[in-house]
């Protein structure tokens, strides 16, 4: 199973995608949690990413890609994965439709989890990460709107999109999410 999990900071793709990931024994990929630890470590690529991540705004897609296509090649991805936080933009969407084509895969489906604004800020608040002040939560939240919510669209017009509402608690929406999977390998 290869699924892109779409969606704003804060609509739970981290809670969701971990669950998932671990009773389907495929990784979870989340580019967001490998540059943290990237920064926790000072490796070269954490001490590129610090700031940008600091400010809410996007890790240039160079270092990302480079991260993301190491991370695919491993051989505990070659069986599957969930990606959570990447793409986040429509160059790196397409980055990554020439990078499986290359590797001769294919991800299954993109989920968007659609989260109303003042939960997602709520969720943010509440969680307490560093980069989840008031300052940076509005910049992260506006960088989504621009950048990474045209990928809807995007996923959409070749057929590729799912959609959950993501308001609801963990329990429910991961049974929104399980069902939703059900019916479509059910129909593949
Ligand atoms: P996340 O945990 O996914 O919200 O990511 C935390 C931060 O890491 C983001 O605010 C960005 O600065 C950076 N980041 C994570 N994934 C990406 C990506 N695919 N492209 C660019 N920056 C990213």
């Amino acid at each position: 199973m290869r699924l892109i999990f779409l969606g704003a900071p804060g609509a739970g793709k981290g809670t969701q995608g971990e669950a998932l990931a671990k009773a389907q024994n495929i990784p979870h990929i989340s580019t967001g949690d490998i540059l943290r630890q990237a920064v926790a470590e000072g490796t070269p690529l954490g001490l590129l990413a610090k700031s940008y991540m600091d400010e809410g705004e996007l890790v240039p897609d160079s270092l990302i890609m480079g991260l993301i296509e190491g991370r695919l090649e491993q051989a505990d991805a070659q069986k599957g994965w969930i990606l959570d936080g990447f793409p986040r933009n429509l160059d790196q969407a397409q980055a990554l439709n020439e990078l499986l084509q290359k590797m001769k895969q294919n991800y299954d489906r993109v989920v968007y989890f659609m989260v109303s604004q003042k939960i997602l800020i709520d969720r943010m608040l509440e969680r307490g990460r560093k980069d989840d002040n008031e300052a940076t939560v509005r910049r992260r939240l506006e960088v989504y709107r621009e950048r990474t919510a045209p990928l809807i669209q995007f996923y959409r017009d070749i057929d590729s999109l799912e959609v959950i509402d993501g308001n609801a608690d963990v329990a429910t929406v991961s049974n929104s999410l399980r069902q939703l999977l059900e019916q479509w390998l059910g129909q593949n």
